[in-house]
């Protein structure tokens, strides 16, 4: 069935992790954009400060009505307001501040009962409120790279802490993610969400909507569209994600 939208996951998708869209995909992927009808979905645990950077600061605005950007896996979307020549939130969403506090003694708590080891002072904040998600660190962000490397590699620390919270929380979903961090969004809250909210807004059928992805993995963001979802692409690297779309496009025009 042709697709109407297409919707990607940003990091290790469509740019480098945290880095800007590389040189040879930049004029690529605007082209791309602009070829046919459809929308295009940008679903990433980031904010829309790093979505502008790394990807949207490269593509004219001329196609950003085009453009969905969601944030903190769901929590937000935007869409492209001409008339205020912003991006303005389709939604939002944020913790209760109650809720919010009692999760993060919780995750204070789970710290000391489950990983039973004490950090060095300076790594010991380790409770950020990440935008509008909470992440929870086996380290200190800021901590040296090999510190980090050997923190948590096989994510038995994160897994036992999210068993734990899991007890206690229900209507939570934890998420790990790189070497040392865990996201807590409300269960009801991530990418698969989004496409439905974007199926309804856009009145498409499910079937019309393709996925990219490259974090299936139980406890992985992209994992719940793979649960849920009909149509997923799964890339291990950037490359591959061009590759198919050069073949979207190669079918469409042939
Ligand atoms: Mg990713």
């Amino acid at each position: 069935m042709r697709k109407k939208l297409l919707a990607f996951d940003l990091d290790g998708t469509l740019t480098p992790p945290y880095k800007e869209v590389l040189v040879q995909h930049k004029k690529f992927f605007e082209n791309f954009i602009k070829s046919f009808d459809w929308k295009i979905a940008i679903i990433t645990w980031s904010t829309l400060e790093k979505v502008e950077q790394q990807l949207l600061d490269y593509i004219s605005s001329d196609l950003f009505a085009k453009i969905y950007v969601s944030t903190c896996n769901g929590w937000v979307c935007y869409i492209f307001d001409y008339s205020l020549q912003e991006r303005r939130p389709l939604w939002e969403y944020k913790f209760d501040e109650k809720d919010l506090n009692f999760l993060k003694s919780s995750l204070y708590e789970a710290r000391d009962q489950v990983l039973k080891e004490k950090i060095k002072p300076i790594w010991e904040d380790f409770v950020v409120k990440w935008w509008y998600m909470v992440s929870f660190s086996v380290i200190w962000k800021d901590a040296p790279d090999h510190l980090k490397e050997n923190r948590d590699p096989e994510w038995r620390k994160r897994k036992k802490l999210i068993e734990y919270l899991k007890e206690k929380f229900s209507q939570y979903e934890f998420y790990i993610w790189w070497r040392t961090a865990i996201d807590i969004l409300p269960n009801w809250v991530n990418k698969w969400f989004v496409l439905e909210k974007l199926v309804d807004f856009e009145k498409i059928n499910k079937k019309e909507v393709l996925f990219f992805g490259d974090w299936f993995v139980r406890w992985g963001n992209d994992w719940p569209v793979k649960e849920y979802w009909f149509d997923v692409v799964e890339v291990s690297w950037l490359e591959q994600t061009f590759n198919f779309i050069k073949q979207i496009l190669w079918n469409l025009r042939s």
